[in-house]
């Protein structure tokens, strides 16, 4: 791997953006998320070749969180350092997000929605990811002991004071995002954006929460639409000891690839049909909904990436395609 990078000169030629919601702003319809695999347990090396292809391939959008790593905070670091040393020339063609609301420092203050914690934390982002703002900043949960005006007014703070360009907010039920989204247009700071997880195997947004955003014009990205992994080849013979069900800060459990795994064959066997890989498949899915701006992976190699990438040539479903879906994985 070269120690400069030039970024690709034909990154825009293949890439697919969509609008976000009715707001001015396009991602990519395949984002980049550093969940996993980029913090201090996994090897940089990987992690800035991974960085680069995204990017010479027109993922613009980059997501990140506070205590994303392990260790938190670690995802980062790695990628302030990869960024100052790659792509800070590039600044103004990429979308960095990040998020605060989960367990990331000690004490009262390192947790949850209240204004010192959305905001100190965003400092310590900011200087994590060697960046003067990010561009979407994230309530990473609702806080139920937080008035979610104080929520909402630190994401309008953040905005205001240049901290970051968009607000968004992840996991918000349904009302909680109506009510939400009120409270942000009344400060003057519309909400951006919305993520919640979405696949195959896990179609609860499609229980309400679509509809407020079509309402209220405002994008959704979704998270794990791999179902972390168990939507692709990954799983379908065994529990490979490199995989993130095998590992121990992975998330992804052992019992829950098994009890889908008469699933994963059945979606396995549609995929194949289409001529397309069952990730291929599961992420084009997602995106049939035109509510669903971008859909946000993770990767753990270059290979990986591109096989995901290739997803975008063939979006389109049959009906009975979708009916056999609907059968084995319904709403
Ligand atoms: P995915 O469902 O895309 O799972 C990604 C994992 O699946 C990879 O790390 C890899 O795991 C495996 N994988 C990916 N592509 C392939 C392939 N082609 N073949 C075989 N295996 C593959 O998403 P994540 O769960 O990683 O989440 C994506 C992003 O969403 C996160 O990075 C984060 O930015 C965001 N997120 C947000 C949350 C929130 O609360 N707002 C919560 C969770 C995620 P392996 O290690 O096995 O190779």
């Amino acid at each position: 791997m070269s120690l400069h990078y030039l970024a690709a000169a034909d990154r825009y030629e293949h890439a697919h953006f969509a609008r976000v919601g009715r707001s001015g702003l396009m991602l990519p319809r395949i984002s980049l998320g550093l969940w996993h695999n980029f913090g201090d347990v996994d090897p940089l090396s990987t992690q800035r070749e991974i960085l680069r292809r995204a990017f010479d391939c027109g993922i613009t959008h980059f997501d990140l969180a506070n205590n994303y790593g392990p260790p938190p905070g670690s995802a980062e670091t790695n990628f302030g350092r990869i960024f100052s040393e790659d792509f800070a020339p590039y600044r103004d063609e990429l979308i960095l997000s990040t998020k605060a609301g989960h367990p990331m420092g000690p004490g009262p203050y390192g947790d949850w929605g209240s204004r010192k914690s959305l905001i100190s934390s965003l400092d310590q982002s900011l200087k994590r990811m060697r960046v003067d703002y990010v561009d979407i900043f994230y309530s990473h949960r609702p806080d139920p002991n937080t008035p979610l005006s104080e929520t909402m007014g630190a994401l309008d703070h953040a905005v205001r004071s240049g901290r970051a360009l968009y607000a968004g907010f992840s996991k918000y039920s349904p009302d909680q995002t109506a009510e939400a989204v009120q409270i942000l247009r009344a400060l003057g700071t519309p909400c951006l954006i919305h993520q919640s997880s979405y696949s195959i195997v896990n179609r609860q947004i499609e229980n309400g929460l679509t509809g407020v955003l079509a309402n209220e014009g405002i994008g959704a990205i979704v998270f794990s639409p791999l179902a972390q992994g168990m939507l692709t080849a990954r799983y379908l013979k065994d529990i490979p000891p490199d995989s993130r069900a095998a590992k121990e800060h992975g998330f992804l459990q052992t019992q829950t690839v098994e009890k889908n795994h008469s699933r994963i064959v059945a979606l396995n066997a549609i995929a194949e049909g289409r001529g397309q890989s069952l990730a291929q498949m599961a992420i084009a899915w997602v995106l049939r909904l035109p509510e669903v701006t971008s859909a946000l992976l993770g990767a753990s190699s270059v290979r990986q990436l591109d096989e995901n990438l290739a997803a975008l040539k063939h979006l389109e479903f049959s009906d009975s395609e979708l009916t056999a879906i609907d059968q084995i994985a319904p709403v």
